[in-house]
């Protein structure tokens, strides 16, 4: 395939936006090459500025679940914008998409609507701190809730249990708050909570991780993350920023059977266009402004025209519990056909698939955290993108994403990428 326009794309916007891009795996670091610069999308497909048309396995990283410029959803745009795009008031629309939220997930009461999962996650924790009065959280290494400055945090050294800064820029008094663990490992968040047995305002977790690959939570770990919190009173969040309206109608939560105390949203709840939102039972909820002491606000939250693609793109959820089931079935048959060419090689893999999540790892250990996620061969990962994207096939552009199928991918789209992976494997 030829990429000469998204080449001299890409250099005149090296000009004027750092590094080209406006978030930074856009911008192909990982694997090399040239970032794809698209000009439209329909359904499954991405046609990007040089005529390509490319099978997309990332669906906006989650939000286009239904595919591309789903109808009832940009219809719903385009009378909304008519009306006018931002009042900074209150209109009916955010109650009745906030109603419909609220009947399809589990344990909420009430929901607050941001603009990213960033400021979701940002808020949620917030609001943790605010009604528990204590100030550190416990992340996951490896687990992605966007770039507040509490987040960008990493596993220190030696003995020293909280994190470091991962970016510059956060400070080393933002990082001393937030205690890192393993995904998957009880016994160190157990020990954390040992250690810092009055301090601890949330555990923040991805209930299936999505920003290391896919990531299933291992048996027991979510129960455990439960009984912990209830036993220090502390409160479980699950940032189902990715996970919400994408593994069933209730989330994580609903599919697992595990109770959070606070939820964060972001990707599908928007249809596409900027929409996060944190949401919690009443008791907890209470305490956000302008009922309660927790300040959080936002100019465009609630913008009528976001409200109205996620109001549409809910109902179209909400009215359609098949859509979950097929994703699956179209997500199995992808695993099985991958893992069936992979399986007559040489070559060490993994595959970790929940719902429609889902990675390969080019690692012969077993997928169940950080470190084991980082085990694979990179190399063997960036030819397998590039050999994909030149047989038609956008995957994520990094080993450490999952794929987020959508529910326009034919059965004979999944098996076209799979024929396509019969003729990459010999290139790997
Ligand atoms: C994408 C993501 C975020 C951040 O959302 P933005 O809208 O990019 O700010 C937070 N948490 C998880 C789990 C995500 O996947």
């Amino acid at each position: 395939m030829q990429y000469q326009r998204s080449s001299a794309l890409f250099k005149a916007a090296q000009n004027v936006i750092p590094g080209g891009v406006n978030s930074p795996v856009r911008a192909f670091k990982a694997v090399g090459g040239t970032p794809i610069f698209v000009e439209r999308a329909k359904g499954a497909y991405l046609y990007d500025a040089d005529g390509n048309k490319l099978i997309d396995y990332i669906a906006s990283w989650g939000p286009m679940i239904l595919g591309h410029a789903h109808e009832p959803v940009i219809d719903a745009v385009k009378s909304r914008a008519d009306l006018g795009t931002s009042f900074g008031m209150p209109t009916a629309l955010e109650t009745q998409i906030a109603e419909l939220a609220i009947s399809m997930v589990p344990n909420i009461d009430k929901i607050r609507f941001v603009n990213s999962g960033t400021e979701a996650c940002m808020s949620a924790v917030r609001l943790a701190r605010g009604v528990t009065k204590r100030e550190k959280i416990i992340k996951f290494s490896g687990c992605y809730h966007g770039h507040s400055d509490a987040f960008l945090i990493e596993a220190g050294s030696g003995a020293v249990t909280f994190g470091s800064p991962s970016s510059p820029g956060v400070t080393i008094g933002t990082a001393k708050d937030t205690l890192l663990a393993p995904y998957n490992n009880i016994e160190a968040v157990t020990q954390l909570f040992i250690e810092y047995p009055d301090e601890i305002a949330a555990i923040i977790i991805e209930p299936v991780a999505g920003n290391m690959g896919c990531i299933p939570p291992a048996d027991g770990f979510l129960e455990g993350l439960r009984s912990l919190c209830d036993q220090y009173e502390s409160l479980l969040i699950f940032d189902e920023v990715m996970t919400g309206f994408r593994l069933a109608k209730g989330g994580a939560q609903e599919l697992l059977g595990i109770k959070a105390d606070i939820v964060t949203f972001g990707k599908v709840l928007g249809g596409g266009l900027p929409v996060g939102a944190f949401a919690a039972k009443n008791d907890i909820m209470k305490y956000l402004a302008p009922e309660g002491p927790v300040y959080q606000a936002g100019t465009l939250s609630g913008n009528p025209l976001a409200m109205s693609a996620g109001l549409a793109m809910l109902q179209e959820l909400n009215d359609n519990d098949q859509v979950f089931i097929r994703l699956a079935t179209k997500t199995a048959r992808l695993h099985e056909g991958l893992a069936s060419i992979l399986k007559d090689s040489k070559i060490p893999y993994q595959i970790n698939r929940l719902g429609s999540m889902i990675s390969l790892h080019f690692t012969e250990n077993e997928v169940i955290d950080f470190e084991t996620a980082t085990s694979g061969n990179n190399k063997r990962f960036n030819k397998y993108f590039h050999g994909m994207l030149n047989e038609g096939i956008y995957l994520p552009p990094s080993a450490f994403e999952s794929y987020f199928l959508n529910d326009a991918l034919s059965i004979e789209d999944i098996d076209f990428t799979i024929n396509a992976f019969k003729k990459v494997i010999n290139t790997l």
